[in-house]
């Protein structure tokens, strides 16, 4: 089933890695590529997050907005691996550079 659509294809694989590390199996799919051949620039993709299981919609909700609402109290910095810049947890990307956080 259909959970919800990511504003870009890096947010909407940030979200399976968040939804897979809770234990919970989904699939990116992107309405615009299906059954198309050849490449499309990665901001015209509007990719949508499919559950495997839909029993696991209300947990996968759950994670989800906690994923969106920030990190948990006493999350500690982390350091970009583009510029080795330390920042705070509530950055989801270096300030420095521009680099999205990696998934743990
Ligand atoms: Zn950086």
């Amino acid at each position: 089933m259909k959970l919800t659509h990511a504003p870009n294809p890096v947010i909407g694989q940030h979200w399976v890695n968040v939804l897979a590390a809770a234990g919970i199996e989904c699939e990116l799919h992107n309405r615009y590529l299906t059954g198309a051949l050849g490449e499309i620039p990665a901001d015209q993709c509007a990719p949508e997050l499919w559950l495997v299981d839909e029993r696991d919609e209300a947990l996968a909700r759950r994670v989800l907005a906690t994923a969106q609402s920030g990190p948990a109290p006493g999350t500690p910095p982390w350091k970009c691996h583009a510029c080795g810049e330390t920042l705070e947890p509530q950055f989801t990307a270096c300030w420095r550079c521009g680099t999205l956080r990696e998934a743990d």
